[in-house]
């Protein structure tokens, strides 16, 4: 078995009075988060910083949280590979132009609606997982109010 350890963020930014939390489309049309191999000298953080600034444009990027890492199972010429995410939560202001990285497989960029987004992420399994997560933080950080009925 080959193991992968990857870094990456969910970014959160508050657009038109709403909260707003911005997925990418990869290379297999699905929505999720921005992420990436961590290279030689970098730590989990700076992996996240960088790759998102890769892969989506962005520079200004305020840690907030740190979350549960996921796990995963894929097979790459014929082979099993077991994956672990790092995710971190990060503020961003939400005016920052948007570069998607094409030649890396980075269809789309965009910011999702909070109520939208677990409608339009793709992987469920564990990118579900990870918004709940999400939800919990910025509820506890006033990011989010919880709308009783
Ligand atoms: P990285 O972005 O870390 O450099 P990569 O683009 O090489 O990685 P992954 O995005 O991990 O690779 O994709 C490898 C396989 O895992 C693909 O089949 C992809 O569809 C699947 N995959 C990607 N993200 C998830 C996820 N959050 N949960 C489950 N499977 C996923």
């Amino acid at each position: 078995m080959k193991y992968e350890t990857s870094a990456g963020g969910v970014i959160a930014a508050r657009k038109n009075g709403r909260l707003q939390v911005l997925l990418i489309q990869d290379k297999t049309g699905k929505w999720t988060f921005p992420k990436g191999l961590i290279e030689k000298g970098e730590n989990l953080s700076q992996t996240a910083i960088r790759e998102i600034g890769e892969e989506v444009g962005i520079k200004h990027l305020k840690l907030l949280a740190r979350l549960t890492p996921i796990k995963y199972l894929y097979k790459w010429e014929g082979k099993l590979v077991a994956k672990t995410v790092y995710y971190y939560l990060f503020r961003n202001g939400g005016t920052e132009k948007l570069a998607p990285q094409r030649e890396e497989g980075i269809l789309q960029v965009r910011w999702v609606p909070w109520e939208k987004v677990t409608e339009v992420v793709g992987y469920p399994k564990t990118n579900l997982v990870v918004l709940q997560e999400v939800q919990q933080k910025l509820l506890k950080l006033k990011l989010l109010v919880n709308k009783k009925p």
